[in-house]
């Protein structure tokens, strides 16, 4: 009988990557499943994209997740993508199928698995605001708008980035959305359900920031929540919750679109509590 000692190679590529600590959850993860394979964080740069890519091919990698400034410029490299990442416009997981490349975006799928698990909320019928339109607001908008969520509000302070995204949901997805330029704060309307931030004001080591929105218009039948993992409780969540609103910290999100990741990789289900247990020991 003979012994194999390889091991299935996943991992992420970033700049910077030294700090991410999603390898702490998957390799957890691998772990408690008994299975052979290792997660590694490749520091690659952008120019260094398409060489890595032609490396993860000659050296069979299962997959890779691809984190900042990846996202976009890594459809390039890839056979076939999800519609969901065609109208994102974004990978942020890769998996390879026999010599095939296919991309998806587990980020704003992670988002609602978070918000039915852990908030349990239905998005279906909602008045939601988002905070932010870059790669984490419109994967998020995105799903919410197939989801059936009723209507967007997108709030950012580049215009153009935000009529984007709110063009996007309209003509896209069946879902409806407004933008509205973020300058100065922004008073949340009344009928709003779930209240998003999708930016990343908060996230450490600027923790003692929030985003600029007016805190006396947060009501509690709202849901804040933040994408922001590290730390879990920002000072948004911790305001808004003295208002008497409900919270959802990005921690969630970030086991969810991992956990999303390890099935479309192993086939397997997800340990998701060993994967939150694991995070959660790491971030502040
Ligand atoms: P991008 O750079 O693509 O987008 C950043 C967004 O934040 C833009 O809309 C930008 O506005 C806005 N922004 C930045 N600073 C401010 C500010 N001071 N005031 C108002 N708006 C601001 O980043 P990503 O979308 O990739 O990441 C955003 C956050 O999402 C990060 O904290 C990241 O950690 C988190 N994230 C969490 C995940 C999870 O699983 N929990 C998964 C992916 C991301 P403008 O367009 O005007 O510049």
């Amino acid at each position: 009988m003979t012994t194999s000692y390889r091991h299935e190679i996943v991992g992420v590529f970033g700049d910077p990557v030294d700090e991410n600590p999603t390898i702490v959850m998957f390799e957890a993860a691998f772990k408690a499943k008994g299975l052979r394979w290792r997660y590694q964080n490749f520091h690659v740069r952008a120019a260094d994209l398409p060489a890595a890519m032609a490396g993860l091919r000659a050296m069979r990698f299962r997959g890779i997740n691809l984190t900042l400034p990846h996202k976009i410029e890594g459809l390039r490299y890839l056979d076939r993508i999800t519609p969901e990442a065609g109208l994102i416009g974004a990978v942020n997981t890769v998996v390879r199928d026999g010599d095939m490349l296919i991309g998806t975006n587990t980020d704003g799928k992670g988002f609602l698995m978070a918000l039915k698990l852990n908030a349990n909320l239905d998005p279906s019928g909602r008045r939601v605001v988002v905070l932010g339109a870059g790669g984490a607001a419109r994967a998020i908008a995105v799903e919410l708008a197939l989801a059936g969520a009723r209507h967007i509000t997108i709030v950012n302070r580049t215009a153009s980035r935000g009529e984007a995204l709110a063009q996007l949901i309209n003509d896209k997805t069946p879902g409806k959305a407004e933008f509205v330029l973020w300058s100065g704060d922004y008073t949340l309307p009344r009928d709003a359900d779930i209240v998003i931030n999708a930016t990343d004001v908060g996230l450490y080591p600027r923790i003692h920031e929030r985003p600029r929105v007016n805190m006396d218009s947060i009501r509690p039948t709202m849901l804040v929540c933040d994408v922001v993992p590290n730390p879990p409780r920002t000072r948004f969540l911790i305001e808004a919750a003295a208002k008497g609103a409900k919270t959802l910290d990005g921690l969630g999100m970030l086991v969810y679109q991992g956990a999303i990741a390890f099935t479309i990789w192993t086939g397997q289900d997800a340990p998701v509590d060993v994967m939150r247990q694991a995070l959660s020991e790491v971030v502040i």
